[in-house]
């Protein structure tokens, strides 16, 4: 049977569609190979966000041709996920030596396709067609992948966007917000949990939309089913993402819950109450705020204020003290003056971040915000990523510094990738932590005592171990 080489670009959704193609692969007998230089099949999973991620994949796509193929001709190449969605036919006539193009709704044909090219009933398939019911096909797992266990799973709960943020082109890569059931996501999450998974995170592009376009019906006949706690539970009203994770929390032997990526607008009281409730909820949060100023945020048509942002950081804290937030920026946005950057600054020293992803604002073709006036000279975007680096470092050193001595709870994932004589794990609010010790250790629950922060990495130490 063939083998297949998946190089992934972006973010863990991308991460959880490569996990799912190469699933439906080797149930099908192939093998995953360890480089694009040894498999008979090699697929770019890529990325659109901004146009640096695309020209990488073009440029892999590029090396690859022109290096594997002339010695092997018979491989077969294959974009897939959100460039290949948003540039379809186009990827095979810039790079004909691309034999499949592959859109995000169309994951799961991957195997019948390459079954089709292989077997040469087809020369080339491009295929970024809309398909109903796409987004619950996303849930085959690689638990037992390379014969490793893995305590920590990603479940999809939902494809798609519809906040036409406008700097943002997922909606056109991913399409409208589709939401799985709650008891076709809680079966799958009982699946794992039964393969010894002890921590699940929900996945989507806004997980906090979940279920919002979904009929009222459908979560009727969950709460008959039992599936959902009763709803009297709750003081306010419950959105579906809530009731999502209520549902989820029921299920015995999972330990931790995370969700990415979240929208400010999606927490509501419900939601901050859900992190008071749920003791498997883990204290971390990712939200992405893109700007401090209240002007850049309307232009970015991001539906909240500075201040309603703050309000809801309060909130969290309020109700989980220990609380690890993370968020993004985008530096550059058009029209983005000194002022609206100082204050970009102002809300990262209030806010105090355990971690910022900064972006250079990246224009995209077809969205709103590349047609703005006052793009910000590249140079300008340069210097204000690295001043919001130097301050987010800063901080973030001052906040892992303060774990030195604390005991803290880790799920060990396996051997650190830079060192694998440690191995590495993750605390509840979502630090890693390196320490040494063995194979054993994966999959385990551990509790050990921090004794020195390095950069976004803590250290613990293994003779103060407890399983
Ligand atoms: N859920 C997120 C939100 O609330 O906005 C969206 C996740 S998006 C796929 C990941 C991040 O990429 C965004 O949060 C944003 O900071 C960044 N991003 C998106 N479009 C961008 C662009 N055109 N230029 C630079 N960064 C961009």
């Amino acid at each position: 049977m063939p083998s297949v080489f998946i190089k992934t670009y972006g973010c863990q959704m991308n991460e959880r569609d490569s996990e799912a193609v190469a699933a439906q692969l080797v149930a099908r007998g192939w093998s995953l190979a360890k480089s694009e230089n040894v498999a008979d099949v090699v697929l770019l999973n890529t990325c659109s966000v901004r146009d640096f991620a695309e020209q990488k994949a073009i440029g892999k796509m590029q090396n690859i041709a022109a290096d594997v193929r002339k010695n092997r001709p018979d491989v077969v190449l294959g974009f897939m996920g959100c460039m290949a969605q948003s540039r379809g036919r186009e990827l095979i006539d810039k790079l004909p030596d691309v034999d499949l193009v592959l859109g995000t709704q169309k994951f799961h044909r991957a195997a019948d396709y390459l079954d089709e090219i292989i077997s040469g009933a087809r020369k080339k398939i491009v295929d970024v067609a809309e398909e109903q019911g796409s987004e619950a096909t996303i849930r085959e797992h690689l638990l037992n992948g390379n014969a490793k266990k893995s305590a920590a799973a990603f479940v999809s709960i939902m494809q798609g966007c519809n906040q036409h943020c406008t700097f943002c082109i997922v909606p056109a890569t991913r399409g409208e917000e589709r939401s799985r059931t709650i008891p076709d996501i809680v079966a799958e999450c009982r699946e794992l949990v039964s393969r010894g998974v002890k921590e699940i995170t929900l996945l989507g592009q806004i997980v906090t939309s979940y279920g919002k376009r979904e009929k009222r019906d459908e979560w009727q006949v969950a709460r008959d089913a039992a599936v959902l706690p009763p709803v009297t539970r709750h003081s306010s009203p419950v959105t579906p993402f809530v009731q999502l994770l209520d549902a989820v929390h029921e299920i015995d032997g999972l330990e931790r819950i995370r969700f990415t990526s979240p929208h400010p607008k999606g927490y509501g009281d419900d939601l901050i109450d859900a992190y008071a409730r749920l003791p498997n909820l883990c204290e971390s949060a990712h939200l992405p705020v893109q700007s401090g100023s209240n002007r850049v945020l309307k232009l970015m048509h991001r539906g909240y204020t500075r201040e309603k942002f703050l309000g809801i950081v309060k909130k969290l804290r309020a109700a989980r003290p220990e609380i690890g937030i993370t968020t993004d920026i985008i530096v550059g946005f058009p029209g983005e003056t000194q002022n609206d950057f100082e204050e970009t600054l102002s809300l990262a020293r209030e806010v105090e971040f355990d971690n910022a992803y900064i972006f250079k604002y990246s224009p995209r073709r077809d969205t709103p915000a590349a047609e703005m006036p006052d793009q910000v000279p590249q140079k300008i975007r340069e210097e204000r990523n690295q001043r919001l680096l130097e301050l987010v470092n800063e901080i973030a050193a001052r906040k892992y510094e303060k774990f030195v001595g604390r005991r803290v709870q880790i799920l060990v994932e396996g051997p650190s990738w830079k060192n694998p004589a440690r191995m590495t794990g993750r605390t509840r609010c979502n630090k890693i932590v390196l320490f040494d010790g063995s194979d054993r250790h994966r999959g385990h629950l551990m509790y050990l005592k921090i004794t020195r922060a390095g950069s976004f990495t803590l250290y613990g130490d293994p003779a103060i171990v407890n399983l």
